[in-house]
């Protein structure tokens, strides 16, 4: 349907960032096709390494699923996205697809090893989160594909990661947020990911903040190293959430909190975590 309708056509998810945007008229599409339609859109499929998301899985079946919830990382990002209704609303597949920059799911994702598959017309091919979102609300997707599945990695045994994001209530995007996922061997981080979310047209993998706690002992001096490397990794634009300065110090004071977290949970502690609000 998007091949005979051409680029007035646009895809219909869950509906919670196309028809807001319509009602704005910033988008204003002559045709919807919508993908509520097609079955056996929506699952999540635990295979031996790999965790399958339909596209239209909703944020709130994979904080209800138990396989989602092996991976705390996901857990804490489905629970803290917006409020009930947009989570049993909104879809995976369209929040990768629209690539907000402050969108929940793309920073989290970006600590992960996750994989999107895309079906057009031509075929099929599978991409990389990061090579997919190229910009600020654009991804590789040509006009007639689709996402048709988000695929994560399961992270080895003694990983494990946290998401923190700051919002100034329960339903409005944050003001900044943070990812990471961290392997721990006793107090040594042996591997890390460190993703910052609404400091930058796309997320943010603050290169030198993984490097200041990789392969050292996690103390109030490698972590304080970190939570600089990330600051300064972070790029934000000043809006109503806040000024440049204020999202920069934010953004660092998550980044700590979200590594202590990880840690605990990468040891085998059981942390619940939610989203902090102003
Ligand atoms: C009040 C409110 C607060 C919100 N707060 C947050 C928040 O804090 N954090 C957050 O992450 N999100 C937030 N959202 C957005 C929400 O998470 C959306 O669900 C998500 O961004 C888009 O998913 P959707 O399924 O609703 O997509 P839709 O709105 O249906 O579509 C979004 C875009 O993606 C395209 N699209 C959809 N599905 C596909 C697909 N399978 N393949 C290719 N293109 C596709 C559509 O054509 C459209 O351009 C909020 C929304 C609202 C209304």
């Amino acid at each position: 349907m998007l091949t005979q309708l051409g680029d007035d056509a646009k895809l219909l998810a869950g509906g919670q960032s196309l028809i807001p945007l319509m009602k704005l008229r910033f988008a204003n599409p002559a045709h919807l096709v919508d993908l509520n339609f097609i079955s056996g859109t929506s699952y999540i499929k635990e295979e031996k390494n790999t965790l399958r998301f339909g596209a239209l899985t909703r944020h709130a079946e994979i904080e209800a699923s138990a396989a989602a919830g092996k991976i705390p990382i996901l857990h804490d990002c489905a629970a803290g996205i917006a409020d009930v209704q947009v989570r049993n609303r909104g879809t995976i597949g369209g929040s990768i697809a629209e690539a907000d920059p402050s969108g929940d799911w793309a920073a989290v994702l970006f600590t992960l090893s996750a994989e999107v598959r895309c079906l057009g017309s031509k075929g099929e091919r599978t991409v990389s989160l990061s090579d997919f979102i190229k910009d600020a609300y654009t991804t590789v997707l040509a006009h007639d594909e689709l996402v048709s599945e988000v695929a994560v990695k399961t992270p080895s045994k003694g990983s494990a990661g946290a998401y923190l994001a700051f919002k100034r209530s329960a339903p409005v995007y944050p003001t900044a947020s943070a990812a990471v996922q961290l392997t721990m061997e006793g107090d040594v981080c042996q591997e890390a990911a460190i993703a910052l979310g609404c400091v930058g047209l796309t997320p943010i993998r603050a290169k030198d903040a993984e490097a200041a706690i990789r392969g050292h002992v996690l103390t109030q001096k490698t972590m304080a190293d970190a939570v600089e490397a990330a600051r300064a990794a972070a790029d934000p634009q000043s809006d109503v959430r806040g000024s440049t300065d204020y999202k920069r110090a934010l953004v660092g004071g998550l980044v700590k909190r979200a590594i202590e977290i990880a840690a605990r949970r990468a040891r085998g502690e059981q942390v619940e975590v939610g989203h902090l609000y102003a």
